[in-house]
Protein backbone atom coordinates (compact mmCIF):
# COMPACT_ATOMS: atom_id res chain seq x y z
CA UNK A 1 0.00 0.00 0.00
CA UNK A 2 1.28 3.81 -0.58
CA UNK A 3 0.13 5.86 2.18
CA UNK A 4 0.59 9.10 0.77
CA UNK A 5 -1.42 11.45 3.04
CA UNK A 6 0.09 13.95 5.47
CA UNK A 7 0.00 11.47 8.33
CA UNK A 8 -0.16 9.39 9.77
CA UNK A 9 2.53 8.40 7.52
CA UNK A 10 3.75 4.34 7.21
CA UNK A 11 6.30 3.55 9.84
CA UNK A 12 9.51 1.66 9.24
CA UNK A 13 8.94 -2.50 10.42
CA UNK A 14 11.46 -2.20 13.41
CA UNK A 15 9.86 0.93 14.45
CA UNK A 16 6.35 -0.98 14.08
CA UNK A 17 7.89 -3.67 16.51
CA UNK A 18 9.04 -1.86 18.98
CA UNK A 19 5.07 -1.04 19.80
CA UNK A 20 4.71 -4.13 20.20
CA UNK A 21 7.43 -4.04 23.62
CA UNK A 22 5.69 -4.94 27.24
CA UNK A 23 4.64 -1.89 28.87
CA UNK A 24 7.53 -0.48 31.68
CA UNK A 25 7.31 1.55 34.98
CA UNK A 26 6.84 5.20 33.84
CA UNK A 27 8.19 6.26 36.77
CA UNK A 28 11.59 3.84 36.56
CA UNK A 29 15.14 4.13 35.34
CA UNK A 30 14.21 2.59 31.95
CA UNK A 31 11.67 4.61 30.94
CA UNK A 32 13.51 7.70 32.47
CA UNK A 33 16.46 6.97 30.16
CA UNK A 34 14.58 6.73 27.02
CA UNK A 35 12.78 9.90 27.76
CA UNK A 36 16.63 11.56 28.52
CA UNK A 37 18.40 10.15 25.41
CA UNK A 38 14.99 11.35 22.77
CA UNK A 39 14.82 14.60 24.24
CA UNK A 40 18.51 14.94 23.03
CA UNK A 41 17.77 13.69 20.38
CA UNK A 42 14.80 15.87 19.89
CA UNK A 43 16.72 18.82 20.92
CA UNK A 44 19.24 18.09 17.94
CA UNK A 45 16.64 17.89 15.09
CA UNK A 46 14.79 21.47 16.19
CA UNK A 47 18.45 22.80 16.17
CA UNK A 48 17.73 24.16 19.64
CA UNK A 49 19.72 24.78 22.86
CA UNK A 50 16.40 25.59 24.35
CA UNK A 51 13.97 22.93 25.89
CA UNK A 52 12.29 20.32 24.19
CA UNK A 53 9.41 18.85 25.90
CA UNK A 54 7.29 15.39 24.76
CA UNK A 55 3.35 15.67 25.36
CA UNK A 56 0.95 12.82 24.90
CA UNK A 57 -0.64 14.55 22.43
CA UNK A 58 -1.90 15.41 18.91
CA UNK A 59 -0.84 18.37 17.06
CA UNK A 60 -3.68 20.11 17.94
CA UNK A 61 -2.82 19.92 21.85
CA UNK A 62 1.06 20.65 21.45
CA UNK A 63 -0.70 24.30 19.64
CA UNK A 64 -3.29 24.75 22.37
CA UNK A 65 -0.33 24.06 24.75
CA UNK A 66 1.62 26.66 22.92
CA UNK A 67 -1.07 28.99 23.52
CA UNK A 68 -2.27 28.58 27.15
CA UNK A 69 1.18 28.29 28.33
CA UNK A 70 2.54 31.64 26.97
CA UNK A 71 -0.40 33.72 26.62
CA UNK A 72 -3.11 35.63 29.61
CA UNK A 73 -6.72 36.34 28.35
CA UNK A 74 -7.21 39.57 26.49
CA UNK A 75 -3.71 39.67 24.86
CA UNK A 76 -3.16 41.05 21.41
CA UNK A 77 -2.12 38.56 18.98
CA UNK A 78 -1.42 38.06 15.13
CA UNK A 79 -2.51 35.36 13.47
CA UNK A 80 -1.20 35.31 10.46
CA UNK A 81 -2.59 32.44 8.84
CA UNK A 82 -2.60 30.98 5.04
CA UNK A 83 -5.12 28.09 5.01
CA UNK A 84 -6.80 25.46 7.83
CA UNK A 85 -3.87 24.97 10.03
CA UNK A 86 -3.41 29.09 10.18
CA UNK A 87 -7.15 29.29 10.98
CA UNK A 88 -7.02 26.55 13.69
CA UNK A 89 -4.12 28.18 15.57
CA UNK A 90 -6.09 31.70 15.71
CA UNK A 91 -9.17 29.52 16.75
CA UNK A 92 -7.49 28.19 19.76
CA UNK A 93 -5.91 31.82 20.69
CA UNK A 94 -9.58 32.96 20.32
CA UNK A 95 -11.36 30.13 22.42
CA UNK A 96 -8.72 30.88 25.26
CA UNK A 97 -9.87 34.91 25.06
CA UNK A 98 -6.85 36.44 23.38
CA UNK A 99 -7.90 39.48 21.09
CA UNK A 100 -7.01 37.90 17.65
CA UNK A 101 -6.25 39.79 14.65
CA UNK A 102 -6.50 37.76 11.71
CA UNK A 103 -4.09 38.42 8.71
CA UNK A 104 -5.69 35.35 6.05
CA UNK A 105 -3.80 35.03 2.92
CA UNK A 106 -5.62 33.81 0.03
CA UNK A 107 -4.95 29.98 -0.02
CA UNK A 108 -1.94 29.07 -2.03
CA UNK A 109 -0.32 32.07 -1.31
CA UNK A 110 2.47 32.33 0.98
CA UNK A 111 2.34 34.78 3.93
CA UNK A 112 4.17 37.95 2.73
CA UNK A 113 6.66 39.60 5.18
CA UNK A 114 6.19 43.15 4.16
CA UNK A 115 2.04 42.96 4.17
CA UNK A 116 2.76 41.84 7.71
CA UNK A 117 5.16 44.24 8.92
CA UNK A 118 2.44 46.94 7.58
CA UNK A 119 -0.25 45.05 9.24
CA UNK A 120 1.67 45.00 12.89
CA UNK A 121 2.58 49.04 12.20
CA UNK A 122 -0.89 49.79 11.52
CA UNK A 123 -2.52 47.84 14.24
CA UNK A 124 0.63 47.72 16.62
CA UNK A 125 0.78 47.00 19.60
CA UNK A 126 0.57 43.12 19.76
CA UNK A 127 2.38 40.58 22.10
CA UNK A 128 2.53 37.21 20.25
CA UNK A 129 2.35 36.39 16.40
CA UNK A 130 0.82 32.77 15.61
CA UNK A 131 2.20 31.27 12.06
CA UNK A 132 2.00 27.85 10.32
CA UNK A 133 5.91 27.10 8.75
CA UNK A 134 4.18 24.41 6.15
CA UNK A 135 0.50 24.62 5.79
CA UNK A 136 -0.58 21.36 4.88
CA UNK A 137 -3.99 22.51 3.67
CA UNK A 138 -2.88 23.95 1.01
CA UNK A 139 0.98 22.44 0.51
CA UNK A 140 2.91 25.33 0.79
CA UNK A 141 5.87 26.38 3.00
CA UNK A 142 6.07 30.13 4.18
CA UNK A 143 9.49 32.02 4.44
CA UNK A 144 9.64 31.67 8.54
CA UNK A 145 13.15 32.98 8.50
CA UNK A 146 11.61 36.85 7.04
CA UNK A 147 8.52 36.62 9.06
CA UNK A 148 10.34 36.01 12.20
CA UNK A 149 12.68 38.54 11.39
CA UNK A 150 9.26 41.05 11.31
CA UNK A 151 8.36 39.47 14.23
CA UNK A 152 11.56 40.38 16.10
CA UNK A 153 11.21 44.02 14.82
CA UNK A 154 8.70 44.14 16.83
CA UNK A 155 10.03 42.25 19.94
CA UNK A 156 6.50 39.81 19.63
CA UNK A 157 6.96 36.59 20.78
CA UNK A 158 6.83 33.57 17.76
CA UNK A 159 4.67 30.83 18.08
CA UNK A 160 5.16 28.37 14.92
CA UNK A 161 3.33 25.26 14.15
CA UNK A 162 6.27 23.51 12.56
CA UNK A 163 4.10 19.96 12.82
CA UNK A 164 4.74 18.74 9.25
CA UNK A 165 8.16 20.15 9.18
CA UNK A 166 10.29 19.95 11.48
CA UNK A 167 12.53 16.81 11.06
CA UNK A 168 11.49 17.20 7.65
CA UNK A 169 12.47 20.54 5.73
CA UNK A 170 15.21 23.06 7.61
CA UNK A 171 13.79 25.17 10.67
CA UNK A 172 16.44 25.84 12.70
CA UNK A 173 14.43 26.89 15.73
CA UNK A 174 17.20 29.13 16.98
CA UNK A 175 18.71 30.98 14.39
CA UNK A 176 15.00 31.71 13.26
CA UNK A 177 14.29 32.73 16.80
CA UNK A 178 11.08 31.01 17.16
CA UNK A 179 10.10 30.92 20.25
CA UNK A 180 7.58 27.68 20.86
CA UNK A 181 7.82 25.43 17.83
CA UNK A 182 5.24 22.42 17.95
CA UNK A 183 5.59 19.02 16.11
CA UNK A 184 3.80 15.70 15.87
CA UNK A 185 4.88 11.73 15.81
CA UNK A 186 2.86 10.69 13.47
CA UNK A 187 4.04 13.51 10.53
CA UNK A 188 7.41 13.48 9.42
CA UNK A 189 8.93 11.04 12.46
CA UNK A 190 7.98 7.46 10.95
CA UNK A 191 6.19 7.03 14.40
CA UNK A 192 2.68 6.28 15.10
CA UNK A 193 0.15 9.46 16.37
CA UNK A 194 0.54 9.95 20.01
CA UNK A 195 3.30 12.33 20.84
CA UNK A 196 3.91 15.97 20.26
CA UNK A 197 7.03 17.56 21.04
CA UNK A 198 7.75 21.25 21.51
CA UNK A 199 10.76 23.47 21.66
CA UNK A 200 10.34 26.56 24.36
CA UNK A 201 12.79 29.78 24.53
CA UNK A 202 13.92 31.58 26.95
CA UNK A 203 11.50 34.52 26.00
CA UNK A 204 8.75 31.83 25.58
CA UNK A 205 10.03 30.70 29.91
CA UNK A 206 9.40 34.09 30.58
CA UNK A 207 5.86 35.01 28.91
CA UNK A 208 4.70 31.55 30.79
CA UNK A 209 5.56 33.22 34.18
CA UNK A 210 3.27 35.69 33.62
CA UNK A 211 0.78 33.87 31.15
CA UNK A 212 -2.98 33.86 33.08
CA UNK A 213 -4.44 31.59 30.47
CA UNK A 214 -6.04 28.12 32.22
CA UNK A 215 -3.57 25.41 31.83
CA UNK A 216 -3.11 22.07 33.98
CA UNK A 217 -2.20 19.07 31.89
CA UNK A 218 -0.46 20.82 29.31
CA UNK A 219 1.64 23.15 31.66
CA UNK A 220 5.24 23.82 30.41
CA UNK A 221 6.91 24.48 33.92
CA UNK A 222 5.48 20.98 35.65
CA UNK A 223 6.90 19.12 31.92
CA UNK A 224 10.23 20.66 32.60
CA UNK A 225 10.61 19.94 36.14
CA UNK A 226 9.57 16.61 36.12
CA UNK A 227 12.05 15.85 33.03
CA UNK A 228 15.00 17.62 34.84
CA UNK A 229 14.27 16.55 38.25
CA UNK A 230 12.97 12.75 37.76
CA UNK A 231 13.94 12.22 34.24
CA UNK A 232 10.17 11.63 33.96
CA UNK A 233 7.04 13.12 32.63
CA UNK A 234 3.96 14.64 34.87
CA UNK A 235 1.47 12.63 33.57
CA UNK A 236 0.90 8.76 32.15
CA UNK A 237 2.98 8.97 28.45
CA UNK A 238 2.19 7.13 25.36
CA UNK A 239 4.92 4.72 26.36
CA UNK A 240 4.64 2.47 23.34
CA UNK A 241 4.89 5.52 20.80
CA UNK A 242 8.10 6.55 23.30
CA UNK A 243 9.64 2.85 22.10
CA UNK A 244 8.47 3.43 18.69
CA UNK A 245 9.80 7.66 18.50
CA UNK A 246 13.30 5.89 19.96
CA UNK A 247 13.91 3.98 17.51
CA UNK A 248 12.75 6.26 14.50
CA UNK A 249 15.11 9.07 16.03
CA UNK A 250 17.94 6.57 15.95
CA UNK A 251 17.01 6.09 11.97
CA UNK A 252 16.85 9.66 11.90
CA UNK A 253 20.08 10.14 13.22
CA UNK A 254 22.20 7.32 11.14
CA UNK A 255 20.58 9.41 7.97
CA UNK A 256 21.84 13.01 9.60
CA UNK A 257 19.03 15.66 9.26
CA UNK A 258 21.13 17.44 6.52
CA UNK A 259 20.07 14.19 3.87
CA UNK A 260 16.96 13.82 5.37
CA UNK A 261 16.26 17.14 4.12
CA UNK A 262 17.94 16.54 0.68
CA UNK A 263 15.09 13.39 0.48
CA UNK A 264 12.21 15.60 0.85
CA UNK A 265 13.55 17.84 -1.38
CA UNK A 266 14.24 15.54 -4.13
CA UNK A 267 10.94 13.46 -3.64
CA UNK A 268 8.84 16.93 -3.69
CA UNK A 269 10.80 17.27 -6.79
CA UNK A 270 9.78 13.88 -8.47
CA UNK A 271 6.06 14.97 -7.20
CA UNK A 272 5.84 17.98 -8.75
CA UNK A 273 7.60 16.89 -12.08
CA UNK A 274 5.71 14.20 -12.31
CA UNK A 275 1.61 16.01 -12.18
CA UNK A 276 2.85 17.85 -14.25
CA UNK A 277 3.86 15.60 -16.89
CA UNK A 278 0.65 14.19 -16.50
CA UNK A 279 -1.12 17.54 -17.43
CA UNK A 280 -2.09 18.67 -13.85
CA UNK A 281 -1.03 21.70 -12.36
CA UNK A 282 0.49 22.35 -8.83
CA UNK A 283 -2.24 24.64 -6.54
CA UNK A 284 0.08 26.88 -4.60
CA UNK A 285 2.80 29.33 -5.53
CA UNK A 286 5.24 27.25 -6.73
CA UNK A 287 8.33 29.16 -5.46
CA UNK A 288 6.66 28.16 -1.77
CA UNK A 289 5.33 24.45 -2.97
CA UNK A 290 5.97 22.23 0.05
CA UNK A 291 8.76 19.65 0.62
CA UNK A 292 6.59 17.48 2.31
CA UNK A 293 3.22 17.58 0.91
CA UNK A 294 2.47 18.28 -2.91
CA UNK A 295 -1.60 19.90 -3.72
CA UNK A 296 -2.55 19.34 -6.98
CA UNK A 297 -5.23 21.06 -8.73
CA UNK A 298 -8.23 18.83 -9.53
CA UNK A 299 -8.19 17.75 -13.51
CA UNK A 300 -10.63 19.93 -15.58
CA UNK A 301 -12.15 16.71 -16.60
CA UNK A 302 -13.64 14.39 -13.75
CA UNK A 303 -14.43 14.39 -9.96
CA UNK A 304 -12.22 14.21 -7.91
CA UNK A 305 -13.08 12.26 -5.28
CA UNK A 306 -13.47 9.46 -8.35
CA UNK A 307 -9.92 9.80 -9.02
CA UNK A 308 -9.19 8.85 -5.35
CA UNK A 309 -11.62 6.22 -5.12
CA UNK A 310 -9.88 4.48 -7.84
CA UNK A 311 -6.41 5.02 -6.75
CA UNK A 312 -7.71 3.77 -3.10
CA UNK A 313 -9.34 0.63 -4.50
CA UNK A 314 -7.34 -0.77 -7.33
CA UNK A 315 -4.15 0.80 -7.01
CA UNK A 316 -3.34 0.81 -2.87
CA UNK A 317 -2.39 4.62 -3.51
CA UNK A 318 -4.20 6.18 -0.74
CA UNK A 319 -4.03 10.35 -1.59
CA UNK A 320 -5.78 13.06 0.43
CA UNK A 321 -8.78 15.39 -0.95
CA UNK A 322 -9.17 19.11 -0.12
CA UNK A 323 -10.14 20.27 2.90
CA UNK A 324 -13.31 23.10 3.48
CA UNK A 325 -13.73 25.10 0.46
CA UNK A 326 -10.81 23.40 -1.22
CA UNK A 327 -12.97 19.93 -1.11
CA UNK A 328 -13.34 18.59 -4.53
CA UNK A 329 -11.10 21.85 -5.65
CA UNK A 330 -7.79 20.11 -4.95
CA UNK A 331 -6.07 16.25 -4.43
CA UNK A 332 -2.82 16.42 -2.00
CA UNK A 333 0.23 13.83 -2.35
CA UNK A 334 1.90 13.30 1.28
CA UNK A 335 5.79 12.68 0.89
CA UNK A 336 6.85 12.94 4.50
CA UNK A 337 8.68 10.66 6.77
CA UNK A 338 9.58 7.30 5.09
CA UNK A 339 9.28 8.14 1.78
CA UNK A 340 11.33 7.51 -1.65
CA UNK A 341 11.81 8.98 -5.06
CA UNK A 342 10.31 5.07 -5.84
CA UNK A 343 7.57 5.55 -3.81
CA UNK A 344 6.89 8.42 -5.87
CA UNK A 345 7.64 6.88 -9.05
CA UNK A 346 4.74 4.11 -7.92
CA UNK A 347 2.05 6.83 -7.17
CA UNK A 348 2.81 8.83 -10.85
CA UNK A 349 2.39 5.28 -12.43
CA UNK A 350 -1.15 4.89 -10.84
CA UNK A 351 -2.45 8.29 -11.27
CA UNK A 352 -1.04 8.03 -15.15
CA UNK A 353 -3.42 5.11 -15.54
CA UNK A 354 -6.45 6.50 -13.02
CA UNK A 355 -6.46 10.04 -14.73
CA UNK A 356 -7.65 9.57 -18.47
CA UNK A 357 -10.23 6.96 -16.62
CA UNK A 358 -12.39 9.71 -14.64
CA UNK A 359 -11.70 11.77 -17.64
CA UNK A 360 -13.60 9.80 -20.03
C1 LIG B 1 -1.59 17.56 10.95
C2 LIG B 1 -1.44 19.01 11.23
C3 LIG B 1 -2.06 19.60 12.34
C4 LIG B 1 -2.98 18.85 13.24
O1 LIG B 1 -2.33 17.86 13.92
P1 LIG B 1 -3.16 16.68 14.68
O2 LIG B 1 -2.02 15.79 15.06
O3 LIG B 1 -4.09 16.10 13.68
O4 LIG B 1 -3.83 17.30 15.83
C5 LIG B 1 -1.84 20.94 12.57
N1 LIG B 1 -1.06 21.68 11.77
C6 LIG B 1 -0.46 21.15 10.69
C7 LIG B 1 0.38 22.03 9.83
C8 LIG B 1 -0.63 19.80 10.38
O5 LIG B 1 -0.03 19.28 9.30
Amino acid sequence: MQLRIPGPTPCPEEVLQAQTRQMINHRGKEFGDLLQRVTGQLKRCFQTEGDVLILTASGTGAMEAAVVNTLSPSDRVLSVSVGVFGDRFADIAEQFGAEVKRLRFENGSAADPDTVRRTIKAESPFKAMLVTHNETSTGLTNDLASLSAVAKEFDLLLLVDGISSVGSIDLPVDRWQCDVVVTASQKGWMTPPGLAMVSVSQKAWKAHEQAKMPRFYWDFGKAKRFLEEKSETPWTPAVSTFYALGVALNMVERETLPNIFARHARVAKAARDGVKSLGLSIFPDEAFASNTITAVRAPEKGDVKELLRILREEHKVVLAGGQRELDGKIFRIGHLGLVTEADMAEVMSALKTTLPRVAA
